[in-house]
């Protein structure tokens, strides 16, 4: 497994920077994101390393979908939200700012207006942390 020790999400992962985690496995890691767009805005990311979805091997991106899934399905029931986009950004075009692949949980409502590109804007995180709260007791086994 590749760790890159100047990776903000490889450092998140081992515990070396704090996080609102919502689920950890053997090879995945799920926390919400700091600059949410929506509430319940969530990250998913494989243990391993890898820049993009280019370079991370198959069995790694496939655990992370699979996670994705469960974190969004804890997001369903949490928070009800009209839908869920599940996204992940390749390269500079794409607005990729965290070069560790990574797979957004983005809760949706109808006329939240949100496009591709949504830029960053720093969340509350007593709201965040307590939606993760939520989350985490809304995830299935
Ligand atoms: P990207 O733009 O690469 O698709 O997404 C990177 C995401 O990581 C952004 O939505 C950004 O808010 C989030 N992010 C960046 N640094 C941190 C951090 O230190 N902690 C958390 N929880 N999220 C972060
Ligand atoms: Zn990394």
């Amino acid at each position: 497994m590749a760790i890159d020790k100047d990776c903000i999400f490889c450092k998140i992962v081992r515990g070396e920077i704090p996080s609102f985690k919502v689920l950890e496995d053997d090879r995945t890691f799920a926390f919400m994101d700091i600059n949410p767009i929506n509430p319940g805005h969530a990250l998913i990311v494989p243990k391993h390393h890898a820049p993009n979805i280019f370079e991370t091997p198959d069995d790694w991106l496939a655990v992370s979908m699979v996670t994705a899934r469960r974190v969004a399905r804890g997001v369903e029931a949490a928070l009800k939200p009209h839908g869920m986009n599940i996204v992940q950004a390749n390269g500079p075009g794409a607005a990729q700012s965290v070069f560790h692949l990574h797979i957004h949980v983005v809760p949706r409502a109808k006329d939240d207006g949100i496009k591709m590109n949504w830029g960053i804007r720093p969340g509350k995180m007593d709201e965040i942390k307590a939606i993760a709260e939520k989350i985490k007791a809304a995830l299935p086994a």
